[in-house]
């Protein structure tokens, strides 16, 4: 049994597009990695098509503040519901987790992140803040429901937005080693590559890079690569008591990212969705063959 040749073309086409993006060997086939690949949790904001290898922008680069400009973006986050189980870390621990991922951010571009309290009844400040972090579950009136346990984590929009939600129904942790529930989401991870989005990058597709748009289950990915702060140092400049020297990782990156068309916005994550659904077919056809 096997599909029609121009098919098949079709469809190779379309993965190799997918791992490209992805930064991954392009093949064309669904092979052992892709197949990985497309089961892993994930943000939910689209890719765009990248095959750089590197940082990418939404299309427009819109962004809160010219480069080199010092500016100051407030931030307020509803507490976390409260569960029957425990499932979401104490407010207190949210915060703080939001805290550092904010600071990292901060420490190389020249923002300064000021948050707003939240208590009890005080809409006010969620309103009127920057950048409003929520824990929402199912739909929840932006066009973007989430989809329960794993699948897609958070997401969040481009400038100036300032919307960041993350899924309630995840495990979510502050304290990944103490956990033995394998489905744990590490929730300093989610915010450090969601606040990336707050500030105008879209997904890298440098596969280390906080900005990839994937993260298994179980794994920390919190500091930022050099990969993420050219990415954003390239919009808002550096902040000037940084050097990118200090930075461990090795750089790969060199030429500037281009904006692409916004009709091509949602195509991976389209492509993402309909490979992920083809996935069962294609691997009963492969054991057909
Ligand atoms: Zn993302
Ligand atoms: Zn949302």
């Amino acid at each position: 049994m096997s599909l029609p040749a121009d098919q098949q073309d079709q469809d190779a086409g379309l993965l190799r597009l997918y791992q490209s993006t992805m930064g991954i060997p392009p093949t064309g086939r669904l092979d052992n990695r892709t197949a990985g690949l497309l089961s892993t949790p994930r943000c939910g904001v689209p890719d765009l098509p990248n095959v750089a290898s590197r940082y990418a922008y939404f299309d427009g680069q819109p962004r809160w503040a010219p480069r080199g400009r010092r500016f100051t973006l407030t931030y307020a986050i509803i507490p976390p519901p409260a569960t029957p189980d425990d499932r979401l870390p104490h407010p207190s621990a949210v915060r703080a987790a939001f805290r550092r991922a904010f600071a990292r951010w901060a420490r190389v571009i020249p923002v300064r992140f000021v948050e707003l309290a939240t208590t009890a009844g005080s809409e006010f400040s969620y309103n009127t803040a920057d950048v409003k972090v929520g824990f929402f579950s199912g739909d929840h009136g932006d066009g973007e429901p989430f989809d329960g346990p794993l699948g897609v984590l958070a997401h969040a929009f481009s400038p100036p937005s300032g919307q960041l939600h993350l899924d309630a129904a995840e495990r979510w942790t502050v304290h990944l080693d103490d956990q033995e529930d394998s489905s744990a989401v590490d929730l300093e991870s989610v915010a450090t590559h969601e606040i990336g989005h707050v500030l105008g990058l879209a997904h890298s597709s440098a596969p280390d890079a906080v900005m990839y748009p994937s993260l298994k289950p179980g794994t920390r990915k919190v500091e930022l690569t050099a990969d993420d702060v050219r990415g954003v140092q390239a919009l808002y400049g550096s902040n000037p008591r940084f050097s990118l020297s200090s930075l461990s990782e090795p750089d790969t990156s060199s030429s500037e990212a281009s904006a692409s068309p916004a009709n091509l916005l949602l195509l991976l994550t389209m492509i993402h969705a309909m490979l992920a659904s083809c996935l069962v077919d294609s691997l009963s056809l492969n054991l057909l063959d």
